[in-house]
């Protein structure tokens, strides 16, 4: 039973409140919070605060005793990702004598942070293969309540943080890690069944985040990479190995075919510029283009009349060295009531119309521009 004693609402949030509760709490020890549910009430999520538990719920609830249930499942993955977290940081300390300086776990992964300034490859494959020996090995993952001063007698992995009372939880697995702790861990190693390190990144003062999955989320991980993948060999017909030079072939492939059309425009762009289209309009010459986005981007550097109009997708660009841009698509604007901006020589209206169109309208523009 839990006995709620009051509730209060955060916003849209509402919290059950208890002096004690067998939910263990978001953020504690870096830890998930347990889910479930109070009387018929779901639990989302878990704080503590001021040495009571607020339980935010879904749905109000009266002040009393409840029965309550807490998703198990959660619970096992909870132990399963925090108990690899013990192999990992000791892993980390014997073969690269890093220290974990902090510890987050996610609905997805979880992260540690290592004080390692650089993390390579060779590093990772061999902490993981120790940690995985661990796994392998089947021991017991065991819990003792010992005496701070035995407790610091002991060799820990990490200080006891201030926080902790004269009664020292410790996880001991075996003689390969002994910390202290006040998480959920498995019984036995083997139920993590595997660990797996997925990315790291260099975080703040020099530190290393690695970001790990064990257990039923490894085996969910491994599942999504190899549906991606095999995506991708299906899309460029090739192995797995040989997809990322592949994939660098045809980014490079693609970076020369645009610099080629890139020039292909611009020539293309001198060889037409004479003969546009054009139309006089209040002693503007405006010239207009309607075709290829990037023969219009090679026109509007150099605007072979007063004023150049190019109709791109869904917008119209102007370029001129006579005329303010800007001007005129502030003049648009206001009569369209359309999103555009520019400068002097530049300038864009987003509107979906024909050249036609367009033309009588900036005609109107350039009318009250005189
Ligand atoms: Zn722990």
């Amino acid at each position: 039973m839990i006995k709620i004693k009051r509730l209060y609402e955060e916003g849209k949030d509402l919290f059950a409140v208890s002096d004690e509760s067998p939910f263990y709490p978001d953020g504690k020890g870096g830890q998930l919070g347990d889910r479930g549910s109070i009387g018929p009430a779901k639990v989302l999520y878990v704080k503590e605060v001021n040495g009571e538990v607020h339980h935010k719920i879904d749905k109000p609830i009266e002040p009393r005793e409840y029965d309550f249930e807490i998703d198990q499942a959660r619970r096992k993955d909870i132990a399963t990702q925090h108990t690899a977290q013990h192999i990992l940081s000791a892993a980390f300390l014997k073969i690269a004598q890093a220290q974990t300086v902090s510890f987050h776990m996610g609905e997805e992964t979880s992260t540690i942070d290592t004080d390692l300034a650089v993390l390579t490859e060779r590093t990772v494959e061999d902490v993981e293969k120790l940690a995985n020996e661990v796994v392998k090995s089947c021991v017991d993952v065991e819990i003792l309540l010992v005496d701070r001063e035995e407790a610091e007698r002991l060799n820990l992995r990490k200080a006891i943080s201030e926080k902790v009372g004269q009664k020292v939880r410790i996880v001991k697995i075996q003689d390969f890690d002994l910390s202290a702790c006040g998480g959920f861990h498995v019984k036995n190693t083997g139920e993590i069944g595997i660990i797996k390190i997925v990315d790291w990144e260099k975080v703040k003062q020099n530190l290393t985040r690695v970001h790990f999955v064990a257990g039923e989320r490894a085996l969910k991980h491994f599942q999504e990479c190899v549906t991606v993948t095999k995506s991708l060999q299906r899309t460029l017909t090739c192995s797995l190995r040989d997809l990322p030079t592949r994939i660098e072939a045809l980014i490079e492939k693609i970076k020369s075919v645009s610099s080629l059309l890139d020039r292909i425009s611009e020539e293309h762009a001198q060889l037409i510029a004479a003969s546009l289209l054009r139309r006089k309009i209040f002693g503007y010459e405006v010239a207009f283009y309607e075709g290829f986005p990037s023969v219009a981007k090679a026109l509007l550097k150099q605007p072979p009349a007063d004023l150049l109009v190019c109709k791109l997708e869904e917008e119209f660009a102007l370029s001129s060295d006579r005329i303010d841009c800007g001007q005129i698509v502030s003049k648009l604007r206001s009569i369209l009531n359309v999103p555009g901006g520019g400068g002097k020589k530049r300038g864009s209206v987003k509107i979906n119309m024909d050249m036609e169109e367009f033309l009588n309208l900036l005609e109107k523009a350039l009318e009250v521009e005189k």
